[in-house]
């Protein structure tokens, strides 16, 4: 993906569909309309899955939660999503297959009768799944349970273990994106939809983007545009059409980072009940363990949220019943805030967030023409493109069918058995498959040009320096976070090695892709002065 060359034809070509946003719902709409032959451009102010489609508990799931709540209280839409997110999960468990992946989950008991309970509840759930591999629910024993995972608490009964799946968000919608271009689509990161043209009736017939690195405004021409802003939705739908009314309500979950010696084994905990009545997840992710998530009202869109002292103390807290040990607060190596895109409904109490539905609306707005994809999650990313793009197709008299449910995404698009060079550390390379699956080849012959680029970057950590050259050159890495928080996760698992590891990434970023000595050091001082503040966030209210 050259991002020059992508701007070129944003400028010069009409497309079919603009779509706005380049999260899971807008990478997973630009794959899905070029594979239905339409031509399609696809933008984002910032990076690829920078916003909440980077910071989710990373679970492809139907959620237990919404299968709980749908038989209390009887609520069939409920459960309809339940059987959603199941059908959906096996989609993406197989066309992303490097980057997800089963996740065996067991939910402690402390009692008999808890342990049927659960038991029967998740049994039940993975009949909702069909056609579907992963295995059955199953009651452990409490031998069975500290086999499986040893750190659990000594209290427990025993567990009831269930399957779900789960991503690398960010890297996966990255894959979209990058799949959806190796297709046709015309995209760039860092181009930002500021203004719609209108005609005398209101209805949009362009828009004016900014390219927000070098300053550049240019128009864009097409049929179409689509909002796939997730939680920044209401700004463009009120900017297309300024009589409508905000649908979004914009609720924060932050999750902290604690070392792998508090969790050891391969699978995730599900804390069944927290003291507000939600549900938490311990979950290893690479070489470390999450712990998530919160769920409150969030109003400052501007603000990227950030992981608070209140909050450490509430997870730790929560965890400290189902864990042998847990951490102190000043343990945690790192944390991560995201604003989910819920869309409000009319209910009893709107200020209780947990009670509003997790779906998703495709709106069309009759006066501007906007396309407004609103709400859903993760899990339902493709079911969610399929909606948006089946109505995009019956405006544009297209009739030609979705094909997303067994497109193989760029990394997992090749059989592949690549052999480790015998010079590059096995941790690098185990990594290396994972992170870019058939790929792994390109950055290999990366290594074979210029064997000091094989080097790992920070002696505890897998990644290698020439992991910084081939993301410039083929993922459209444009600065030090998308690096570091997107392109690996490095972000997301240890702060102060990250910040280590500025000036090693900044000086081979800078020379692939040419940057000043005053961008380079901008590039630093603006990272570290990020990563700075996430830390101080810890230790605030
Ligand atoms: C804490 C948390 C945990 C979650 N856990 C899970 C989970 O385990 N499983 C699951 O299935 N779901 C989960 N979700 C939900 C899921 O993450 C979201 O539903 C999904 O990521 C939303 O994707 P999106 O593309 O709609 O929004 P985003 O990912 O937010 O993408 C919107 C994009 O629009 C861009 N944008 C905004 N304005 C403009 C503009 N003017 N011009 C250009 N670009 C613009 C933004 O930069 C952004 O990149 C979780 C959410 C949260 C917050």
């Amino acid at each position: 993906m050259n991002r020059q060359e992508n701007l070129e034809r944003l400028k010069s070509e009409a497309f079919d569909v603009c779509i706005i946003g380049a999260g899971a719902s807008g990478s997973g709409l630009a794959l899905d309309a070029t594979l239905r032959g339409l031509k399609v451009a696809l933008i984002d102010r910032g990076d690829y899955s920078g916003e909440t489609s980077s910071k989710s508990t990373k679970l492809i799931h139907g959620g237990v939660r919404y299968l709980e709540q749908a038989f209390k209280n009887l609520d069939f839409g409920q459960l309809k999503q339940v059987r959603h997110g199941l059908a959906e999960r096996k989609f993406l468990l197989s066309n992303g297959a490097h980057l997800s992946k089963p996740l065996g989950i067991l939910t402690p008991v402390f009692s008999y009768w808890e342990g049927l309970y659960y038991t029967i509840g998740l049994k039940m759930y993975g009949w909702f799944a069909k056609n579907d591999k992963l295995p059955a629910a199953r009651w452990l024993s409490r031998k069975e349970m500290f086999l499986v995972s040893p750190d659990i608490h000594p209290s427990a009964h025993s567990a009831v273990m269930y399957f779900d799946g789960q991503l690398d968000d960010a890297r996966y919608a990255l894959t979209l994106a990058q799949t959806a271009h190796q297709q046709g689509v015309a995209t760039a990161n860092y181009v930002e939809l500021t203004d719609f043209k209108k005609d005398a009736d209101g209805k949009i017939s362009g828009a004016f983007l900014k390219n927000t690195i070098e300053g550049e405004t240019f128009e864009i021409k097409s049929k179409l545009f689509i909002n796939c802003t997730g939680p920044f939705s209401d700004h463009l739908r009120i900017l297309a059409n300024p009589e409508d009314e905000n649908r979004i309500k914009p609720s924060k979950g932050v999750h902290i980072v604690i070392p792998k010696k508090y969790f050891g084994g391969e699978k995730a905990l599900l804390i069944p009940k927290t003291k507000d009545g939600r549900l938490i997840f311990v979950i290893p992710f690479k070489s470390h363990i999450l712990i998530g998530t919160t769920d409150t009202p969030y109003d400052n869109l501007k603000e990227e949220p950030m992981l608070t002292k209140f909050e450490i103390e509430y997870l730790l807290e929560t965890a400290n019943r189902y864990l042998k040990a847990i951490p102190k607060p000043e343990e945690i190596t790192a944390g991560y805030g995201g604003i989910r895109p819920l869309i409000s409904a009319k209910r009893k109490s709107p200020k209780d967030t947990k009670t509003l539905l997790r779906d998703h609306e495709v709106e069309i707005d009759e006066k501007s023409g906007l396309i407004s994809l609103l709400g859903g999650k993760w899990t339902t990313y493709r079911l969610m493109a399929q909606d948006t793009c089946d109505a995009i197709c019956r405006i544009l008299n297209n009739d030609n069918p979705c094909k997303t449910t067994d497109f193989k995404l760029i990394g997992c698009q090749t059989e592949f058995s690549i052999k480790k060079p015998e010079d590059l550390k096995l941790e690098s390379f185990k990594h290396l498959k994972g992170n870019y699956g058939d790929q792994t080849a390109v950055i290999l012959k990366i290594i074979e040009k210029e064997p000091e680029l094989k080097e790992k970057i920070h002696i505890d950590f897998p990644f290698i320096k020439a992991e910084v050259k081939y993301v410039c050159e083929y993922e459209m890495a444009e600065s030090l976070r998308d690096f570091f928080a997107r392109r690996t996760r490095w972000e997301i698992l240890n702060w102060d090695a990250c910040l280590a590891s500025l000036d090693t990434v900044a000086n081979i970023m800078s020379d692939t892709l040419d940057w000043s000595d005053e961008r380079k050091n901008k590039e630093i001082s603006d990272y570290r002065a990020i990563l700075e503040k996430f830390k101080k966030s810890t230790t605030q209210n």
